[in-house]
């Protein structure tokens, strides 16, 4: 069976479903094309056993690391994608990012575009996704228009906290959170069950919610679930993509298109384009330069339990930011990251994502522990590395070689992070690692840039092999960063959409 649109966008996550939401407006005919299906609304959406106990949601497919042994990746194929379970921090990258920076690792690499590029596609994406925050209290904050919506303020036991950080002479800021609608009533209920959940209440800020199911209710706009995309086909002499062999629902369809729109999250973007290798692209598609697949990142990430008598009752205590060692730390003049606090943690989140010893300590003494406990993240950038990389197997899996760059200012973070914690009121704070291949940060495996040479995608995220053929994930990040990448995602598929209106669809 064949199947014709003007526009293909494969996967429907933040890079796919903000372009296609953009696309809508136009009026090209559109497919969006979704390896996973729908995440219903159901009581089973905010039960950590259903969540953390049975990966009710989670996909069941295993990648092999770099020695060949089986893991079972942090990630979720749904429409929305990951986005589905995120924390919803939307952060802006800083703008010294956006540049070359030193750090105790080695270096991470400019971007092709400057921040003032970016600035007003961030303002967009904030309205799109609803970000509510406070200008001015970050010290690292880029110049920016006010955010769209007020913060969400610091509740109960992390309002205490606050205080002592200022009185210690930090800057603890407000996160920026897509949330819509907080404290209406049929908005968000700021509850204790929203990172690595999906809400029950469709009141976080996805890419279903934001991006996909508005653009589906036009008509041009059309998503097929439950369809995975195995291959690209171009044409003789390479230069143009003319179809895609997709599995729909267990049956083989070939859809032709005059444009297409990578979007299966970094990994399996990298993966669609090696699977899709040909005679005019010996190596896989798009992949001239050799870097399809490399320079895959994400963040050194570590969550700290920290122990404060009394018991406290605060539900929502995700709101808080340090930002003061993001470009060098107290006593070092290298970057070390960011520091955020994270939602509630409980007994079963704990035996089932922390390492085998976790799940002999009885759950009392967690729920104890949890009772009178605020979870923490520190979190500092990855640096690309070609030997870091996506790879297909002989029989077409994906496996994954990562070995991390800048482990040392990591652990210096996490040291700083506990002291500073200790000085801030906190009896005991644990680091907690949970010694797997973080993947829900995943980016970088088709890097853009000016030069065909040393880039995948040009500065707006097109093929530089193949004209009609746009990667919109997090594959495009030539340096990690050290803030959460769901906005600049948006961001650029905002700024990507926009060429492609303006090029491509002109005049449609
Ligand atoms: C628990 C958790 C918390 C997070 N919290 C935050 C946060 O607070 N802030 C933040 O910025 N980031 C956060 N992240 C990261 C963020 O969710 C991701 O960076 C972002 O969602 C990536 O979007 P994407 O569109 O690039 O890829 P994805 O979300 O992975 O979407 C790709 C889509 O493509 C589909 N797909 C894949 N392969 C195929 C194929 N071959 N054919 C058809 N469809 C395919 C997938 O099913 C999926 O729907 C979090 C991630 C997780 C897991
Ligand atoms: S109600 Fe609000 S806090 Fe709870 S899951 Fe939904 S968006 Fe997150």
């Amino acid at each position: 069976m064949t199947e014709r649109f003007d526009v293909v966008i494969i996967g429907s996550g933040l890079g796919g479903g903000t372009v296609a939401h953009t696309l809508s407006t136009t009026a090209a005919s559109i497919l969006i094309i979704e390896r996973g299906d729908f995440i219903p609304q159901e009581a089973e959406n905010w039960s950590p056993h259903a969540v953390w106990g049975e990966l009710r949601y989670r996909t069941t497919e295993r990648w092999l690391d770099g020695r060949g042994k089986e893991f079972l990746p942090y990630t979720h194929y749904c429409v929305g994608g990951n986005s589905k379970f995120w924390g919803s921090v939307l952060y802006r990258l800083r703008r010294e990012d956006f540049g070359e920076l030193q750090h105790l690792g080695g270096i991470s690499p400019a971007w092709p575009v400057t921040y003032e590029t970016l600035a007003p596609y961030y303002d967009r994406a904030e309205r799109l996704y609803s970000v509510h925050g406070e200008d001015g209290l970050d010290p690292t904050e880029p110049p920016r228009e006010p955010f769209p919506y007020p913060p969400i303020e610091h509740q109960g036991r992390i309002a205490v906290v606050v205080e002592r950080l200022r009185e210690l002479g930090l800057h603890p800021s407000h996160l920026p959170l897509g949330l819509l609608r907080p404290g209406e009533p049929d908005g968000c209920i700021l509850c204790d069950t929203c990172n690595s959940y999906p809400c029950k209440l469709r009141a976080k800020s996805d890419a279903d919610v934001c991006g996909v199911s508005p653009a589906i209710e036009h008509d041009a706009v059309t998503l097929w679930t439950n369809s995975y995309a195995e291959r690209l086909l171009t044409n003789g002499a390479g230069n143009k993509v003319i179809a895609a062999e997709v599995v729909r629902d267990g049956e083989s369809v070939r859809v032709e298109a005059s444009l297409f729109v990578v979007s299966c999250g970094a990994v399996n973007s990298a993966a669609l384009l090696l699977r899709s290798a040909s005679s005019a692209h010996k190596d896989g598609l798009a992949n001239s330069s050799g870097l399809v697949g490399r320079n895959y990142m994400a963040h050194l990430a570590t969550m700290l339990g920290g122990f404060m008598p009394p018991r406290h009752d605060t539900v929502f205590q995700k709101t808080v930011a340090i930002n003061d060692y993001y470009l060098r730390g107290p006593d070092a003049d290298y970057p070390l990251g960011q520091i955020q606090s994270q939602g509630r943690s409980n007994a079963v989140i704990a035996k089932a994502g922390g390492p085998p010893a976790a799940r002999r300590v009885p759950a009392w003494a967690y729920n104890a522990w949890f009772a009178r406990g605020v979870e923490w993240l520190a979190m500092s950038e990855d640096l690309p590395s070609p030997d870091n990389r996506v790879t297909l197997t002989s029989d077409g899996r994906i496996q994954l070689q990562w070995e991390a760059l800048n482990a040392e200012a990591h652990r210096e973070l996490v040291a700083v992070t506990r002291r500073l914690l200790r000085k801030a009121g906190f009896w005991y704070v644990l680091p907690i690692s949970l010694g797997v291949v973080n993947t829900t940060h995943q980016c970088g495996t088709a890097v853009f840039g000016t030069d065909p040479t040393t880039s995948v995608l040009d500065t707006w995220c097109r093929s530089h092999d193949v004209d009609n053929l746009f990667v919109v994930d997090a594959s495009f990040f030539p340096s990690s960063a050290a803030v959460n990448p769901g906005l600049t995602i948006v961001a650029q598929a905002l700024r990507a959409a926009d060429h492609i209106k303006d090029t491509h669809l002109r005049g449609r």
